[in-house]
């Protein structure tokens, strides 16, 4: 049995494959502060993508309440309540991975969602922690708490999707660390929907075949961002590459917001997948929940969150969210500006720390008009 690094859990694990790690390995963030969970990504990606027959109930992108909602139904109680509690040492994980939990030679440990589990994809929208008392949302922030988290496949290091299927039907770019299903090999077997711990492997029941999100890659390839990422209207969203084959770089976006400042964080590190979708977590959240979804790490990063005002470097890397189409590779903050290049290190962005207001006449002479400013 290989053994391989996870550095999200700061120990090696078990893993079934040897694999170099990908050239590069794409990634995304989100913000969780900032989603109003208007379903546009789900949308975006669904009419796109997944509008065919048998894919009516599957959503790669799904959007959900939490502490309550999920999709499908219960994805991640149901593993959580099989397996130990996460066991932290500081930065290391003591505790066991979906890969260590059950014999060597067994497939990851996982069950598969039934299929009315898919029916009902939000599934306790809105809903929220507990009742808030008569008169209360008129006062300063009540106890009460409930957040949007944004769900697409996490492309992860060590895909459980893929060590578990059983025709070789998955792999993992080299090029760009996307995972994907190989549509003519797949049998149907399940495995990867079983082993999936996030569920983002879905069978196909008229197709006969699983399927899964598939980075946008035709738009990857053009060094274009996912459909999810440029239609979100919160602009929560950042997407582009960490780096792998050299220690992080501070002027890539990604490799300075999650491995140098670790602001953002994996989504339940401890199942061993070395996910590669990250959150800032939702600063009005208790860190006892929280640290359950994202590991260690939560408290550091609520505290630099907060304090956002005096790290311009830092806000700088996050004003670049939902502000350019294409994948940004390099950043600087430049005056009152951060600017942001793109792969062939073009200049695509540049976003002002302060945006800029005018103030109009209300009276305009050269075309006589009276104009309101309304903002
Ligand atoms: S489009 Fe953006 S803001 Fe809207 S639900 Fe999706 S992630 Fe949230
Ligand atoms: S999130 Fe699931 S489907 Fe996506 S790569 Fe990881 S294990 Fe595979
Ligand atoms: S990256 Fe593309 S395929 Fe994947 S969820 Fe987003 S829009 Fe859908």
């Amino acid at each position: 049995m290989a053994m391989r690094m996870n550095w999200q859990l700061g120990r090696d694990m078990t893993y079934p494959y040897e694999a170099p790690p990908p050239k590069r390995q794409i990634a995304y963030i989100f913000d969780t502060n900032k989603c109003i969970e208007c379903q546009t990504c789900t949308v975006a990606c669904k009419t796109c993508w997944t509008s065919g027959k048998g894919q009516e109930q599957i959503f790669w992108n799904n959007v959900e309440t939490k502490p309550y909602g999920g999709y499908p139904m219960g994805w991640d109680m149901r593993l959580l309540e099989e397996t130990p509690p996460a066991k932290w040492q500081k930065e290391k994980l003591v505790s066991l991975t979906i890969f260590e939990t059950d014999k060597p030679t067994d497939p990851p440990h996982g069950h598969r969602p039934d299929v009315q589990d898919y029916g009902a994809p939000n599934l306790g929208e809105d809903d929220i922690t507990g009742l808030v008392d008569k008169g209360e949302h008129f006062g300063a922030m009540h106890p009460m708490w409930m957040f949007y988290l944004a769900r697409i496949c996490n492309h992860c290091d060590n895909p459980a999707c893929l060590a578990a299927c059983p025709r070789r039907a998955i792999y993992k770019r080299d090029e760009d660390g996307i995972v994907l299903v190989d549509q003519q090999r797949c049998r149907g077997y399940q495995e990867c929907v079983r082993a999936c711990p996030y569920k983002k492997v879905f069978y196909n029941l008229v197709g006969r075949a699983s399927e899964k999100c598939i980075g946008c890659y035709p738009r990857v390839e053009q060094g274009e961002v996912a459909l999810c990422v440029e239609s979100c209207i919160g602009k929560i969203r950042l997407h582009g590459f960490l780096t792998t084959a050299a220690p992080p770089r501070a002027d890539n976006p990604f490799d300075y917001l999650v491995k140098i400042r670790k602001l953002a964080l994996p989504l339940y590190p401890q199942f061993g997948t070395a996910p590669n979708v990250y959150y800032i977590p939702p600063l009005h959240v208790h860190d006892g929940f929280l640290e359950q979804l994202f590991g260690h790490g939560v408290e550091q990063s609520k505290k630099m969150y907060r304090e956002l005002s005096k790290d311009r470097q830092l806000l700088g890397a996050l004003m670049l969210f939902g502000a350019t189409n294409r994948i940004i590779n390099r950043f600087a903050i430049e005056g009152d500006e951060a600017v942001g290049w793109d792969m062939d290190d073009r200049e695509v962005v540049r976003v002002p720390f302060t945006e800029r207001t005018y103030i109009r006449e209300h009276y305009d002479g050269k075309h006589d008009v009276y104009r309101h400013n309304t903002t």
